[in-house]
This record gives C-alpha cells, sequence and structure tokens, in this order.
C-alpha cells in the first residue's frame, strides 16, 4: 500500500518515514508522486485544513493513502494565537529569531500560569475506498522567558517544556518525536490504519 504524503517538506519526510516505516515502507511527497498542485488552506480549524489537503491530492491519486498535517502552536495569553496562521503570522517572510522576540515581549510580565501554550497537529487521511480519517495530537508547554537551543525549527526556541526544564529546541530530534504533537498524532494515525488494513 503507497502512501502519498501531502507536504513537500524533507524534515517532516524524514519523521513521517522514521514513524510509518513499519507500516509500509512505500511513502512519498505529493512532489515524487508527480503532484504538483496549488491548494487553498482556507479552513478554520487544523482538522478542516489537513482534510483539505488530503482531498485535493487525492484527487490527482485514488488508489494510494493520502495523508496530509496541519500544525501550529496556540498561546493561551493570546487567544490561542498564531493557531492556524502559524505560519504567516507576523510576516511569512519574517525571520523566527523576530518573531519569537515579538511573542517573548508580547509576553513581558505575564507570570508563569498565564504563559501556557500548546503545538497542535492535526492529520487528515484518504483513504482508496473513500474513508477519511483524521487524528489530533498535542504537546502542552508554555512560553519561556528567553530564546533557547538550536534544534528543531519555528518556535521551538520559546517552548518550554517544564517535565525537561527546556526548550524543544533543546531536544534531541528523537526525543522531540517521542513527545511532540506531530510524533503523537503520526503514531495515532498509524494505528487507526494498521487495524483498517489489519496490517
Ligand atoms: P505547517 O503545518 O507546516 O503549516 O506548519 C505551521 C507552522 O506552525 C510552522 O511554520 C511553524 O511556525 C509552526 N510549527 C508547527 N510545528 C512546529 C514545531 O514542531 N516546532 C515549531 N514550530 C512549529
Amino acid at each position: 500500500m503507497r502512501i502519498v504524503f501531502a507536504t513537500g517538506n524533507n524534515d517532516k519526510m524524514r519523521e513521517i518515514r522514521q514513524i510509518l516505516g513499519g507500516f509500509t515502507e512505500d511513502i512519498v511527497s505529493m512532489k515524487d508522486a508527480g503532484i504538483d498542485i496549488d491548494i487553498v488552506e482556507d479552513g478554520s480549524t487544523f482538522e478542516e485544513n489537513a482534510m483539505i489537503k488530503a482531498r485535493a491530492v487525492h484527487e490527482h491519486c485514488k488508489d494510494a493513502i493520502v495523508l496530509a498535517d496541519d500544525s501550529g502552536l496556540e498561546i493561551d495569553f493570546l487567544n490561542k494565537e498564531p493557531g492556524i496562521y502559524s505560519a504567516r503570522y507576523l510576516g511569512r517572510e519574517t525571520p523566527y529569531p523576530e518573531k519569537n522576540a515579538i511573542i517573548l515581549d508580547k509576553l513581558k510580565d505575564v507570570p508563569d500560569e498565564k504563559r501556557s501554550a500548546r503545538f497542535v497537529c492535526a492529520i487528515a487521511a484518504c483513504l482508496p475506498g473513500g474513508e477519511e480519517i483524521v487524528v489530533r495530537g498535542t504537546m502542552e508547554g508554555r512560553i519561556g522567558y528567553e530564546i533557547a537551543g538550536e534544534n528543531g525549527f519555528g518556535y521551538d526556541p520559546i517552548f518550554f517544556l517544564p517535565e525537561y526544564g527546556k526548550t524543544s529546541a533543546e531536544l534531541l530530534p528523537e526525543e522531540k518525536n517521542a513527545v511532540s504533537h506531530r510524533g503523537k498524532a503520526l503514531r495515532m494515525m498509524e494505528e487507526k490504519l494498521k487495524e483498517i488494513f489489519n496490517a
């Protein structure tokens, strides 16, 4: 069974292969499957946006399992911003060190208990028979007081995990995969696919 993942991001593909490798080794990106389409993500939730992407790609490869993800950071003090707008928040081209510094400034003087935040990842699947599945994984933490760590990407350097005493940018990639929103959602999806396909 072939899986086509609706992303062009190589880091994500590596993580997806590591986690879903037990289900099938035939996992390709939409680009490698020869699908080059622009998808308008105009849903209002992570789940809707993931499903919009999965359906759009499935139109072009109905025999495959098509997976798509949508993820972002919710900061409670900012009314769950940036949420589904995480990639374009404060400008798509603005470098993350700058975005992270602006967020730290917005939370200046905000006490620990009001700094709660979470990364969210929804993964949607369209199956060859037309069935659709969607799962959500989250990683709870809080916004730190300074930028720290070189690993990861995006908002990781300001996402503090109290149980580790460090940011998700200070975790090793395999440590982050074990607890991350995307890792959890991918493992949930793997379980569902195994149940359906008896793999
Ligand atoms: P997308 O799912 O590729 O659209 O990612 C949305 C955005 O959410 C990314 O561009 C990042 O800004 C943010 N994001 C999602 N997951 C992570 C993560 O694991 N670490 C840091 N930022 C993340």
